[in-house]
């Protein structure tokens, strides 16, 4: 069987693509965004910013915080993950690493884990954004539903937004702006100083406007 990996002209499969995103892109001036690669889906992350230019390493241990200005806590199960977290000692290197100033975007499972607190019992979260989240807010895995937000750093075109038994932000505490609504005012994003929250999945559709702002967020010049 051949592959169609490397043949000129014709479109990657999805399989070939995955392949592809797991190998180092080149270095890329103003550093390095990484994605929490312990559950969920971190993989579509590293495919949109490696189509960005921006050197992504999938991040498993505390010591691959180090050289990171940026970590995306993707979508996924936020119980699972925090286990995840835990055993591997990587809840007190995030929240050392974003005391220091690396960028933090939590989206979906990733928002809960980085709220500062949950209407939930669990999990704990990493306490990171002053943000109070409800889970799994809009029903159960079949009440998952698109909309289309206006986001007002990404300009005027609506952004395309993909809802997974997604959490909603139920208050937001001092320094937190509000970035993007639901039409009945429910708020689904969210920014604080380097602190990124998104209810949805930007990772799953082909517009690369919310990577791009949050790489922007990483290198200091948004
Ligand atoms: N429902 C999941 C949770 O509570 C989050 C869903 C997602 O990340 N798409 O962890």
């Amino acid at each position: 069987m051949t592959t169609s990996a490397s043949a000129p002209g014709q479109t990657p499969t999805p399989i070939t693509w995955t392949i592809a995103a797991r190998q180092a892109p080149p270095a890329v001036a103003g550093g390095q965004v990484g994605v929490l690669a312990l559950q969920g889906d971190f993989l579509e992350h590293a495919i949109v910013l490696k189509q960005l230019g921006v050197r992504t390493p999938e991040v498993r241990k505390a010591e691959e915080l180090e050289a990171l200005d940026g970590l995306i806590i993707p979508g996924g199960e936020s119980t699972t993950m925090a286990i995840l977290m835990d055993t591997w000692g990587l809840r007190d290197a995030i929240c050392r690493r974003a005391r220091q100033g690396m960028a933090v975007w939590g989206s979906c499972a990733g928002m809960i884990l980085i709220a500062s607190s949950l209407r939930d019992d669990r999990p704990k979260p990493l306490g990171l954004m002053n943000i109070r989240v409800a889970r799994n807010a809009f029903g159960r895995q079949v009440d998952s539903f698109e909309a289309d937000l206006q986001v007002a750093p990404l300009g005027g075109r609506p952004f395309h937004a993909v809802f997974i038994r997604a959490p909603l932000i139920l208050e937001v505490g001092e320094g937190v702006e509000i970035l993007a609504r639901l039409e009945d005012e429910t708020p689904v994003a969210a920014r604080q100083g380097k602190l990124l929250a998104t209810a949805f999945h930007p990772e799953l559709t082909d517009d690369f406007r919310f990577h791009q702002y949050f790489v922007d967020i990483a290198k200091g010049v948004r």
